[in-house]
């Protein structure tokens, strides 16, 4: 066995490759995009949730908040008349709003919740949760657990009315304006949490099913196959327009043509 050589291009060896500076992958980097943004969003979400306490109108407190968000077209016409004054409040905005936020994170939620809650199927945007460690998808299950245990309520809705065999209610079944939007609020932040933990999963499978660095033989159009390292691999690929390609297969499979 001949001694592991030296890239034909930069005369590093294995070691020195392998000791150079991890590199992030444009995976990695997308993913710690995508992380920065949801962080982002859920400071919004949050600061947007003051704003929707201040403002929802008391005046309906007696409706469903089903309802009411799901329908907040319908109370455009219906102005409230606040204090003796008669200062005339369109409560449409506000609550067409929040209808909106709930569709884009807790309406999310709810199309996984079961999938969490198993450890098992597809998350959209992540895949099958099964390429994931055990120890993660736990993890997961318990986040939508402690919640659900919190609130003595799952976050999807199956449509029934009353109360499960855990004596947990589904969704905001029988929650009026003020206790839904706790609700909607609370279920909306551990949306986000849950796209961060899936987030960092996704980045720490991507780190660790990186290609090793290292110097390993190659063919290269027009070349005899030579050993490359790693790094002028990666360059030689960004420059394939230009003038050199970096084929992947081992000597062993080029040799058998
Ligand atoms: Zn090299």
């Amino acid at each position: 066995m001949e001694e592991p050589s030296r890239c034909w291009v930069c005369h590093r060896s294995e070691a020195e490759i392998s000791a150079f500076a991890d590199v992030e992958t444009p995976q990695e980097r997308e993913i710690q995009q995508q992380m920065s943004q949801v962080t982002r969003f859920r400071a919004g979400f949050i600061e947007s949730a003051d704003v929707w306490r201040k403002g929802v109108p008391k005046e309906l407190k007696e409706f469903d908040f089903k309802f009411v968000t799901s329908n907040a077209d319908e109370f455009k016409s219906i102005r409230i008349a606040n204090g003796l004054l008669g200062e005339i409040a369109a409560p449409n905005k506000l609550l067409g709003e929040i209808g909106d936020a709930k569709k884009l994170t807790v309406d999310r939620l709810e199309s996984v919740a079961l999938i969490l809650r198993k450890g098992d199927g597809e998350v959209p945007g992540f895949g099958a949760l099964s390429r994931f460690e055990k120890a993660d998808r736990d993890l997961l299950r318990r986040m939508v657990d402690q919640f659900e245990t919190k609130w003595r309520r799952r976050i999807g809705s199956d449509g029934s009315k009353g109360v499960d065999s855990n004596g947990y209610k589904s969704g905001f079944e029988g929650l009026k304006l003020l206790d839904g939007l706790e609700f909607m609020i609370a279920a909306g932040t551990l949306y986000y949490d849950v796209q961060a933990q899936l987030l960092d999963m996704a980045r720490r499978k991507e780190n660790s099913s990186k290609a090793k660095r290292g110097v390993s033989v190659l063919l290269v159009s027009g070349y005899p196959p030579v050993p490359l390292c790693s790094v002028c691999v990666d360059v030689m690929k960004e420059l394939s327009s230009h003038m050199v390609q970096a084929a992947a297969p081992p000597i062993v499979a080029s040799s058998a043509r």
